[in-house]
């Protein structure tokens, strides 16, 4: 029996619920984890046990944390007076969410709406693919993506994904996407000096290997999150940005994780002076209080889809039937409201930086650790089993040390898990409202 008397609840989830990436044999002789509250950084599960949610909200979704009445009060009002209308005509939140976002975004300034991460790449990938039979004769069509990145669940954003196991078993895959090597110098694939230009260079290689006539555009994290929490090396992004402008291929950042604040500017990519394409976002983007993605654009991009009115054609002929539903934009500017009015970005520059220097600590004292890394609260510590050759640890090895932080009442993440190649990367990402004692807690 459960202290608050969950325990049909559980029951019924046991039953029917079938749970993302989760293998249910193990709930044969246990119980799922239900979780039934939460207020700021914490959680509580169906039995009553609270955790310091060190993952927000288990994929780095709920940047401002839990309980938040000003979003719940925005989406109530706004559900009243307006739940939905066709993504085909606008909304007041639509337009005021936009113009607040594009603020944040000099540089672009087109923004459509959809409900997913996958399905915002899936967009961009789309539009790329029109732009190249509208302009280049039907041949810039393909997409380069990099090895560890991840674009999404549907079959074309699987397509470019640098995790084999995440697209195991779900092939035959889109043609036309195409990876380049990762930016991981922990894991040098090349011993140079200038690993960031070199990294980069590798990018050039295959664009000329493929024909830079085929390939228009490029889809990248701007700091890889489930590939491992992996930061660009220095002078990385600035050669990507040249090599794109070379062979006219359109940069695309994928900023699900890192977008809204995760890592201490608004986007990920302001850290490096990117000049982006194409911004798809989604997770912290109203922090999981409502569903809503955005591909956010450039004027250039969009005016390719309106110049010619005598085609029939000229127009992005796509729609997310929910990127008509109003919670989602009136949630996301009620979540970027608080995020300035408390002063999150800061925040997380300095939590990040104090966590950081507290998993050096750790390091140091445990050689299990083999690297830490990160930019804001979005941070990784890599797990070996020998310092020396880097061989990862063995998968269990990782999964315990998540489960011991669990019966510590602290929930962390790990990602990339028993591939060989592969390798356990602890992965901590707590809300950006999170406080010293709540970073000493989970490095404790
Ligand atoms: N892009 C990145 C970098 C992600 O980490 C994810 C999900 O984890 C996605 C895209 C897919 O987002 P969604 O699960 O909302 O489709």
């Amino acid at each position: 029996m459960y202290d608050n008397d969950l325990s049909d609840v559980v029951a019924a989830d046991k039953a029917h619920v079938w749970h993302h990436l989760t293998q249910h044999k193990p709930f044969e002789t246990s119980d799922p984890r239900v979780i039934v509250e939460g207020k700021g950084i914490h959680v509580w599960d169906a039995k009553g046990t609270r955790y310091l949610d060190a993952v927000s909200g288990g994929v780095w979704t709920v940047n401002v944390g839990y309980g938040r009445e000003s979003i719940a009060d925005a989406v109530r009002e706004q559900l009243v007076k307006l739940n939905y209308f066709a993504g085909s005509a606008g909304s007041i939140p639509g337009a005021k969410f936009s113009e607040k976002l594009i603020e944040k975004m000099p540089g672009l300034s087109r923004v459509y709406y959809c409900n997913s991460g996958s399905e915002a790449n899936e967009k961009a990938f789309k539009m790329v693919r029109q732009i190249a039979h509208k302009r280049f004769g039907g041949k810039k069509t393909k997409i380069l993506f990099r090895e560890r990145d991840y674009h999404g669940t549907t079959i074309a954003a699987l397509s470019a994904c640098g995790q084999p196991e995440r697209h195991m078993q779900y092939g035959p895959l889109t043609p036309g996407f195409v990876e380049v090597p990762h930016c991981l110098e922990y894991r040098k694939q090349w011993d140079v000096e200038d690993y960031g230009q070199r990294a980069a260079d590798a990018i050039e290689e295959v664009i000329l290997r493929e024909g830079p006539e085929t390939v228009g555009a490029i889809c990248l994290e701007p700091v890889t999150a489930g590939g491992g929490v992996i930061t660009p090396p220095k002078g990385y992004w600035e050669r990507v940005q040249e090599i794109c402008k070379k062979y006219e291929v359109l940069l695309h950042i994928d900023e699900v994780v890192c977008g809204v604040g995760r890592t201490g500017t608004w986007f990920g990519y302001q850290h490096y002076g990117i000049k982006p394409d194409f911004v798809t976002m989604a997770k912290g983007v109203a922090s999981g209080y409502a569903a809503i993605a955005c591909l956010v654009t450039t004027e250039e991009v969009f005016d390719m889809f309106k110049d010619d009115a005598s085609d029939p054609l000229n127009y992005f002929r796509d729609i997310s039937t929910f990127g008509g539903c109003t919670a989602g934009p009136a949630a996301a500017l009620a979540n970027m409201e608080i995020i300035e009015n408390e002063g999150l970005l800061e925040n997380t520059t300095q939590m990040g930086e104090y966590c950081l220097t507290k998993l050096e600590e750790l390091m140091e004292k445990h050689k299990v650790v083999g690297d830490v890394r990160g930019k804001g609260l979005f941070l990784g510590a890599e797990l070996v089993a020998d310092r020396a050759t880097k061989e990862p640890v063995a998968e269990k090895l990782a999964q315990q040390v998540v489960a011991e932080c669990g019966a510590q009442g602290v929930m962390i993440g790990v990602t990339n898990r028993s591939l060989p190649g592969f390798n356990n990367t602890l992965c901590l990402s707590p809300a950006l409202i999170a406080t010293k004692d709540n970073i000493d807690e989970i490095t404790g």
